[in-house]
């Protein structure tokens, strides 16, 4: 297996990998809950649906794509990662061929000058659907159609797109977005349930995982038909719509406003009548609807980025008074640190588990239950 160094965990036999993360949820939470067996996987090699990989020119010239050296932003050429897909070697060297014929340039971060600076790649591992987006420093690339034609040779390629960064700075998409060819999504499916994915939505990178975390989820939020659940950070509303086939009715919230749009397709395209979403930030909109509207909630499940809850959303969560709360978290830090908040204020630990969405690589997904401690 060929490693690049940015996994750091590549070399280590998987079993000791999934010893490691059950150790370590175990210290995180063990104290508070019993902790089921980590959900490995059965083939942890090429699970990633999505690839973001940074162009730059070497020391000659040429136009290169890999990874960043470790803590560095420094290229180090490689087309082919063990954990991604297969078809990401073969559309990078279309794109590096298509630069080179028509002299177009990588982006320099130390200048701010240059073309290219990102390609994301997606692949539906159900649809077989693939999506590539070019990030770049101006608003199109050239021969954008030529390069449409070398792409489509692929099968299985669904959406060509431009999204335009010129900022200075290390994130990696713009805001603007424009189709070149295709859709402009691709499409996925999860447990039977099918999702629309938009380049600038989130979407789990691992769909074989996913699919054991959602129904690990679902199983703590002890649904029996009749409660009003809140998915908060949503997403394209996955979570959401694994729930809503067992509960009364699913409210969904997410600031992305591209996640929100694919939400509501996905919920239409699926026949999900229950199922309502919102755009803003969780720790904004959740206030406002249970301040103004008075909103109520049976159950909350949470899955926020890296950064955690705002306390100001963990607050209302608490003054909502709902009988259980799903905290699903690829943080273990912040997870800490807010779950210490709910247990502070009147929820206790039923029990937790990690699900190893990132074999290879130090990170582990956890998912916890909290109920309600009756007073
Ligand atoms: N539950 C979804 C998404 C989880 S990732 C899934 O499983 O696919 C976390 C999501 O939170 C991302 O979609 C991100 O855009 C969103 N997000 C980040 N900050 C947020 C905030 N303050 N309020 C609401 N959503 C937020």
């Amino acid at each position: 297996r060929q490693g690049c160094g940015g996994c750091p965990l590549l070399e280590t036999p998987y079993p000791e990998q999934l010893r490691q993360k059950q150790a370590r949820v175990e210290a995180l939470l063990g104290e508070f809950g019993p902790v089921s067996p980590i959900l490995g996987m059965e083939h942890p090699w090429h699970y990633r649906n999505k690839a973001q990989f940074p162009f730059g020119t070497d020391k000659d010239g040429n136009v290169v794509t890999g990874f960043y050296a470790g803590r560095t932003h420094t290229i180090i050429p490689n087309t082919d990662c063990a954990l991604g897909v297969p078809e990401n070697r073969r559309i990078l060297e279309i794109i590096l061929a298509h630069m080179k014929r028509f002299q177009i340039s990588a982006y320099d971060e130390q200048t701010g000058e240059g073309l290219l600076r990102h390609v994301l790649i997606r692949k539906g591992f159900q649809s077989g659907q693939l999506m590539v987006c070019l990030v770049v420093n101006g608003s199109s690339f050239p021969e954008e159609e030529t390069l449409a034609d070398a792409l489509w040779q692929l099968s299985g390629m669904t959406s060509l797109s431009i999204n335009t960064n010129r900022e200075r700075t290390n994130v990696i998409l713009g805001k603007k977005l424009r189709v070149v060819r295709g859709t402009g999504f691709i499409e996925d499916s999860i447990g039977g349930i099918t999702f629309r994915i938009s380049p600038l939505s989130f979407y789990q990178v691992n769909p074989v995982q996913t699919e054991k975390l959602y129904i690990q989820a679902l199983a703590y939020a002890g649904l029996t038909g009749k409660e009003t659940v809140w998915d908060l950070y949503c997403g394209i509303g996955t979570i959401s719509l694994f729930l809503a086939k067992q509960a009364g009715k699913v409210y969904g919230v997410e600031i992305v406003p591209d996640a929100i749009r694919d939400a509501r397709q996905n919920a239409e395209r699926n026949g999900i009548t229950n199922a309502e979403f919102f755009v803003g930030k969780a720790e904004e909109v959740l206030p406002e609807k249970y301040e103004k509207e008075g909103i109520h909630a049976d159950v909350i499940v949470v899955d926020p980025p890296r950064k955690g809850c705002d306390e100001r959303c963990l607050e209302t969560m608490v003054k909502m008074h709902p009988q259980r709360i799903v905290y699903v978290s690829c943080d273990s830090a912040t997870l800490a640190r807010d779950v210490k908040y709910l247990r502070e204020n009147g929820y206790e630990i039923v029990r937790g588990r990690g699900c190893d969405m990132f074999p290879g690589t130090v990170h582990t997904e956890v998912c916890v239950k909290l109920e309600r401690v009756s007073r």
